[in-house]
């Protein structure tokens, strides 16, 4: 053996074999035999193409070494052994030798050197494996993110990203378009800059406690646009927590909510528009039933009469339903906060329905709770609303045994201190109204509370109803803080509990409040009627020269007729020019005035006449309208008018109003 090849191979750097130019091995080193391929021996003399058959081809190749053409010849990265599980590379190194014998005579021979390369191999594999992960990693990345792009850009809200300190890091499209800034413009700026009114999310609570999963709620906020725009703006902010601090902050989502607005405007405005419509022939047909009933007529005459008065009224509550409930989705319904007395509110809601109970041959209870305090604050029309709501039903739906109110109340919280000075409780009261009748399935339980839900179909046509009512009761419920419920046994009976939450105003402030004679106790009901006495004497107690200012024939008919009944004669004006022309031809002490009117509506003739007259000269003016909104109210007062009166016109009300009119002190000559 080579002596300097043998030293190199004992170093375990390299195996060797040297072969003649006609491929015949002439030397080998030992441990060559582990890279032969195919289990082939290594004998002297063999042709070294045998055992390392990757040397066919390459010939030529050799030729041209011999001929010192070419340097070597490399061969890296054979693999060896197929087995995965301990794979064997080997690099193949070519080069020429020459032998110079004694006799100086020289044979030229190749040296093949054989270096085991498998752990090379091996991790340049496994660096590949890890490139091609990382591309196919990056190229997922890269579609995600063009994914989640897409998705942005095609949102209908503007979407804002912001750091922890507000600085705008993201923005879609729409968020141009609705704040008019172009994306230049807005990244980088602080959001507070661009959207004045943000500090009104209060973000702390967006972050709080550690929970940064929560979304607060959407808030409505006035936002100036680039060109000088306001816009009603819908915002609601979440908080991005991540582990790396680039992406943490807050994302905020916006809606323009101008059409939507309009859309709400129009909406009301129709329901107005309808209310007036509808409200104002209803009123004309119950308003004349009542005045007719106060005539003489023959028992089928009055028959007949009492049948449209009730068919208007039960059609001026499903009017009222549909409106209340409308408004309430708009989030329009809205509550007063007086003072009552709770005992005679129930008092009031039995003897709206008591006749009915009578006539069914019903007893109807009120199981007095003495423990619960007498006023509390709250809206004492609605919360009669749902009570006889309740009671309707329960009325409606038995036949035999009795209908019974009961209420009981806990105290939830103390109050130290009150805007009004008085101190007040909060208590939680629950009420219940409880019926022996037909019963309600438990199967139909969920259904009861939503809207145009009605249990079956000939229950409807057996009993009639919209399927609001409960709907309603339960929208107007939760507007006081509590909830409503059933519990019935078919064929036994239901029971309808609600929970309302209210102040409670301390006994003392008792004596402001008007009370009724039958506070407490069960009521007797046999003397209740919903005919009202007109009191015929009331213009000798109480003197006014009226003007009637109405467009409306039949309206201006109904009220003067029931004006006449009182033993006033009001004067008619048809509009609101006619009114002023008749108020400076001579005094009046009241004005019915009507709202909607050709030629001058009300309010326009309000404000002249207030312009025309000192307060001590002018009359009293009565609003007249369909439109029951407490800000059409509101703006009614505010513009000089001293009362209030919706349509339709009530004799009652009408009475009550004329009662609280104060007649002009002044030189009538
Ligand atoms: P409606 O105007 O049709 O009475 P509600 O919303 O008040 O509408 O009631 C919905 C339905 O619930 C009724 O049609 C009736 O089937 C059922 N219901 C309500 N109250 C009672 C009750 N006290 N007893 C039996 N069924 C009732």
């Amino acid at each position: 053996m080579n002596p300097l090849l043998a030293n190199l191979v004992s170093a375990n750097c390299f195996e060797y074999l040297i072969f003649n130019q006609d491929y015949q091995i002439l030397e080998a080193s030992s441990g060559v035999h582990e890279f032969v391929d195919n289990s082939e021996s290594i004998n002297l003399g063999d042709d070294i193409r045998l055992p390392f058959p990757e040397l066919v081809g390459i010939e030529e190749i050799l030729v041209e070494i011999l001929q010192g053409e070419q340097k070597n010849f490399n061969l890296k990265g054979v693999k060896r052994c197929l087995d995965e599980d301990s794979p064997l590379y080997m690099d193949l190194y070519i080069i020429k030798n020459v032998q110079v014998d004694s006799s100086h005579h020289t044979t030229s021979e190749f040296i093949m050197i054989v270096v085991n390369s498998t752990e090379r191999m091996v991790m340049e594999q496994s660096m590949m494996q890890s490139i091609n992960n990382a591309n196919f990693l990056l190229r997922n990345l890269t579609a995600s993110k063009q994914y989640i792009d897409q998705i942005v850009t095609s949102m209908a809200d503007g979407l804002l990203v912001t750091t922890l300190s507000g600085k705008i890091k993201k923005i879609n499209l729409t968020t141009t378009k609705i704040l008019e800034y172009s994306e230049e413009e807005l990244l980088g700026q602080n959001i507070e800059e661009i959207i004045r009114d943000i500090h009104q999310l209060t973000l702390d609570n967006v972050a709080g406690e550690g929970n940064f999963s929560q979304t607060i709620k959407e808030i409505e906020i006035s936002c100036t646009t680039k060109s000088g725009k306001n816009i009603p703006l819908a915002i609601s902010c979440s908080v991005v927590q991540t582990e790396i601090e680039h992406f943490q902050g807050y994302v905020y989502i916006l809606r323009d909510m101008t059409e939507r607005k309009q859309a709400e405007l129009a909406k009301q405005e129709f329901l107005a528009m309808i209310s007036h419509e509808i409200r104002t022939p209803i009123a004309s047909v119950t308003g004349m039933a009542s005045l007719l009933l106060n005539t003489k007529l023959t028992a089928e005459q009055r028959n007949f009469t009492n049948t449209i008065y009730l068919s208007g009224e039960a059609l001026h509550k499903i009017i009222n339903d549909i409106l209340d409930f409308s408004k309430s989705e708009a989030g329009k319904l809205e509550l007063e906060a007086e003072p009552f007395e709770l005992r005679r509110c129930i008092n009031e809601a039995i003897m709206l329905v008591a006749p009915k109970a009578q006539e069914k041959g019903l007893s109807l209870n009120f199981l007095d709770n003495s423990a619960i305090p007498t006023i509390i604050i709250g809206d004492i029309v609605r919360l009669r609303q749902i009570l006889v709501n309740l009671l309707a039903n329960a009325i409606k739906f038995t036949d035999h045994g009795s209908v019974e109110v009961s209420f009981t109340g806990s105290k939830i919280a103390n109050y130290n201190h009150h805007p009004e000075g008085i101190k007040p409780h909060t208590y939680e009261l629950q009420f219940a109204v409880k019926d022996t009748g037909i019963g309600i399935d438990k199967n139909h339980f969920d259904r009861l509370f939503k809207v145009f839900s009605q249990v079956n179909s000939s229950i409807t046509r057996q009993y009639g109803g919209t399927g609001l009512g409960l709907a309603i009761c339960k929208q107007l419920c939760e507007l006081m803080g509590g909830r409503i419920w059933a519990e019935s046994e078919p064929g036994l009976g239901s029971t309808f509990h609600f929970t309302i939450v209210v102040d409670v105003v301390s006994e003392t402030r008792e004596h402001t409040i008007h009370k009724t004679s039958e506070s407490s106790g069960e009521i007797a009901v046999s003397h209740i009627s919903h005919h009202v006495q007109i009191d015929t004497t009331l213009a000798q107690k109480h003197p006014l020269k009226i003007l009637l200012v109405e467009d409306n024939l039949i309206n201006q008919k109904m009220i003067q007729i029931m004006l006449q009944r009182m033993g006033y004669n009001a004067e008619i004006a048809n509009n609101g020019l006619e009114a002023l022309a008749a108020l400076r031809r001579q005094l009046y002490d009241v004005v019915f005035m009507d709202l909607q009117m050709p030629k001058m509506d009300g309010l326009t003739a309000v404000k002249q006449i207030c312009e025309e007259w000192t307060p001590d000269k002018r009359p009293w003016i009565i609003a007249l309208t369909a439109n029951a909104l407490p800000e059409e109210r509101d703006r009614c007062l505010q513009l000089g008018m001293n009362d209030y009166l919706v349509k339709p016109i009530r004799i009652a009300e009408l009475m009550e109003t004329i009662k609280r009119c104060h007649p002009i002190v002044c030189d009538r000559s």
